[in-house]
C-alpha cells in the first residue's frame, strides 16, 4: 500500500504508541484524584501541556485539551462570539476553512451573528488587506486558518494578526494542517486562539487542543466538572493527551529534516506530473504550501474514478469532489480558487509524510498516466476537445 492521504489522517508514530500504552493499565487513575496512579497521570497531561506550549511558543496555562480540531474550533468561534455579543455580532472568515469553521459560522449565522466569507485569489491566498477592508465598529472576531487542508495554501497569518491586534479585534486561527509540519508561535503570529489535533500529526485520533491567549476571555464549551482550570469539563483523556504530547515532541525533533524531505519529494511529484500528464494543473500556490501537499485539477476526469482506479493499485489519496459524502458539489475550497465545476471535480490530493519515497512517487506517476489515459480515452468531452484540437491544425 502507497498511502498518500496524510491531511486526512497520519499513522499513529510507534513511539506514540508505546508512551500512550501505560495510561491504559498501570497508570490508569484519574488525574483528579489526589493517589498514586491519580497524580501520575495529573504529571503526565501536564508534562504533555508543557510540550504542547513549548512547540507554539506559549505558556502552559494557555493550552487546553479538547476532543480533536473540530471542537476546538467550535470553541473557538461560539465561545467569542458569545462572550462578545454585546460589543457587535460581525465575524470576519474565509471561503476556504475548514467545515468545522464554515459550518459553525452558519450555525452562528442563524443566531444572529453576520458573517463576512473573504474571497481568496486563484492560488488560495487571502489578501491581509482585504481582512482589514472588512472590519466594522462591530467586529468581534477574525478567524483565518493557517493552512488549507485541500490545496496546502500557507495564509499570510502573521499579517492578518497583526491588523486584528491593531483594531483590538480577537483573532483565531485553524492550524489543524498546520501544526507539527511547519514552525508556529502565537507571539510572533499574533494569534489569540489557535485549534490543533494530534492525529493530523502521528498522534491518536479524538484528541485536540484550543489555545487561548492570557486575558482572552471566553467561557467553557463543555459544561461539568473543573477540569482544565474550569474551562473544559470531562475527565481528561489521559492516553490521548500522552500521545499528544509524545506526537509534537517527534514533530518538533524531526520537522527540519521532514520539511526537506517532503518538500523535495513533493516538487519531484508536481514536476513530473505537470510534464508528463496533459491538461492538468497545480491547484494552491507553488511556494506558500504545506511541505507535503500537492493537489492537481485533470480536465476530462471524475475525481471519484480516479480515486477508485488508484485504490485497485493500493495508492491512497483524496479527491476533491465529494460524491463519496454524498454531495454532487465539488470541493468549495476548488471553487474559490475559481476552477470550474466539471474541472473542480477531476482534482486530485497527495498528501505525503516523511516515510514516502521517490519510488513510491514513480509508481504514482506511472499509474497516474495510465489512469489518467484510460479515463479520458472513456470521455466524450475529451474526444470532442481532441477533434477539435485537430480540427485547427
Ligand atoms: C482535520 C481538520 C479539522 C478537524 O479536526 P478533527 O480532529 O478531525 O476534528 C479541522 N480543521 C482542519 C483544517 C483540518 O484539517
Amino acid at each position: 500500500m502507497i498511502y498518500l492521504d496524510n491531511a486526512a489522517t497520519t499513522k499513529t508514530a510507534p513511539e506514540v504508541v508505546e508512551a500512550m500504552l501505560p495510561y491504559f493499565t498501570e497508570r490508569f487513575g484519574n488525574p483528579s484524584t489526589i493517589y498514586g496512579p491519580g497524580t501520575e497521570a495529573k504529571k503526565a497531561v501536564n508534562e504533555a501541556r508543557r510540550i504542547l506550549a513549548d512547540a507554539l511558543g506559549a505558556k502552559q496555562e494557555e493550552i487546553y485539551f479538547t476532543a480533536g480540531g473540530s471542537e476546538a474550533d467550535n470553541w473557538a468561534l461560539k465561545a467569542a462570539a458569545d462572550a462578545f455579543r454585546d460589543k457587535g455580532k460581525h465575524i470576519i472568515t474565509t471561503k476556504i476553512e475548514h467545515h468545522a469553521i464554515l459550518h459553525t459560522c452558519e450555525y452562528l449565522e442563524k443566531q444572529g451573528f453576520e458573517v463576512t466569507y473573504l474571497p481568496v485569489d486563484q492560488d488560495g491566498l487571502v489578501d491581509p488587506e482585504a481582512v482589514r477592508a472588512a472590519i466594522r465598529p462591530d467586529t468581534i472576531l477574525i478567524s483565518v486558518m493557517l493552512a488549507n487542508n485541500e490545496i496546502g495554501t500557507i495564509e499570510p497569518v502573521g499579517q492578518i494578526g497583526e491588523i486584528a491586534r491593531e483594531n483590538g479585534i480577537l483573532f483565531h486561527t485553524d492550524a489543524v494542517q498546520a501544526f507539527g509540519q511547519i514552525p508556529i508561535n502565537v507571539d510572533q503570529l499574533h494569534i489569540d486562539m489557535l485549534s490543533a489535533s494530534a492525529h493530523k500529526l502521528n498522534g491518536p485520533k479524538g484528541i485536540g487542543m484550543l489555545y487561548i491567549r492570557t486575558g482572552v476571555k471566553i467561557r467553557s464549551l463543555i459544561h461539568g466538572g473543573s477540569q482544565e482550570r474550569n474551562r473544559r469539563a470531562g475527565t481528561e483523556n489521559v492516553p490521548g493527551i500522552v500521545g499528544f504530547g509524545a506526537a509534537v515532541s517527534r514533530a518538533v525533533r524531526i520537522m527540519e529534516e521532514k520539511i526537506q524531505k517532503e518538500t523535495a519529494l513533493r516538487d519531484y511529484l508536481i514536476e513530473r506530473v505537470e510534464k508528463e500528464i496533459p491538461y492538468c494543473r497545480l491547484n494552491g500556490h507553488r511556494t506558500q504550501r504545506l511541505p507535503g501537499n500537492a493537489n492537481f485539477a485533470f480536465r476530462f476526469i471524475e475525481g471519484e474514478s480516479m480515486l477508485i482506479m488508484l485504490d485497485m493499485k493500493g495508492i491512497c489519496a483524496s479527491s476533491g469532489s465529494a460524491c463519496t459524502s454524498g454531495s454532487l458539489d465539488p470541493s468549495h475550497v476548488l471553487l474559490a480558487i475559481g476552477l470550474k465545476h466539471e474541472i473542480a471535480h477531476g482534482s486530485l490530493r497527495i498528501t505525503l509524510s516523511e516515510e514516502n519515497t521517490r519510488e513510491e512517487m514513480d509508481v504514482v506517476v506511472e499509474e497516474l498516466k495510465k489512469i489518467v489515459q484510460k479515463l479520458r480515452d472513456m470521455s466524450p468531452l475529451y474526444q470532442d476537445f481532441m477533434a477539435r484540437q485537430e480540427n485547427r491544425d
